[in-house]
């Protein structure tokens, strides 16, 4: 196994499953933590700009140009970069905001007048100005792989990891939609 991978892993338009996925490798983890270097991870928060990684997990599709922008500049320093579940490699749940216009989303999202929210809608300060769609990982950058899944079975996160920690071609489903 490679000494040290330099690992990202990003949420973008997802739920938070697939980084709970990688729980589920259980005792696995013990084999597999001291030979990963996690750089970039939502839990790192102090964890501002993306640095230079050899493998790049990305959660979520993009719906929104910070998520668009931050795509580009994962794959500009990452060497392996994978659309991970089925959000980033669909668009998945997400997705059926694309029914939608994004006035209406945004409108429906905040500009419901509630106790604590005069239904204003917030500024491109504070929330990024949506892209037109929801739209998967693939679509806006080449990815080496994608581990599709809603969230990704255990066996194929374990399987993309160790491989690529083993320095060989991870052996990946060509199509998985859902689990079981
Ligand atoms: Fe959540 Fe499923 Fe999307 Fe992963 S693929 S972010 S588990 S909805």
């Amino acid at each position: 196994m490679a000494d040290k991978v330099r690992l990202g892993l990003i949420q973008l338009c997802g739920c938070s499953g697939c980084h709970i996925s990688l729980l589920d490798l259980h005792e696995q983890l013990l084999d597999v933590l001291p030979h990963l270097d996690i750089v970039y991870a939502p839990i790192i928060a102090d964890a501002k700009e993306i640095p230079e990684c050899d493998v790049f997990l990305i959660e979520g599709g993009v719906r929104n140009e910070h998520d668009e922008h931050l795509v580009h500049e994962i794959r500009e320093k990452s060497k392996v970069v994978i659309a991970w579940g089925s959000c980033a490699v669909y668009g998945g749940i997400p997705g059926l905001g694309n029914l939608y216009s994004s006035e209406q989303l945004k409108e429906t999202v905040y500009g419901t007048v509630t106790t604590d929210n005069i239904g204003e809608l917030p500024s491109d300060e504070i929330v990024p100005p949506l892209t037109d769609s929801v739209m998967p990982v693939p679509s806006i950058v080449d990815v080496e792989y994608v581990i599709p899944g809603c969230a990704p079975k255990p066996a194929l996160n374990a399987a993309a990891i160790v491989a690529l920690l083993e320095g060989r071609e991870p052996e990946l489903p060509k199509k998985i939609v859902c689990d079981e």
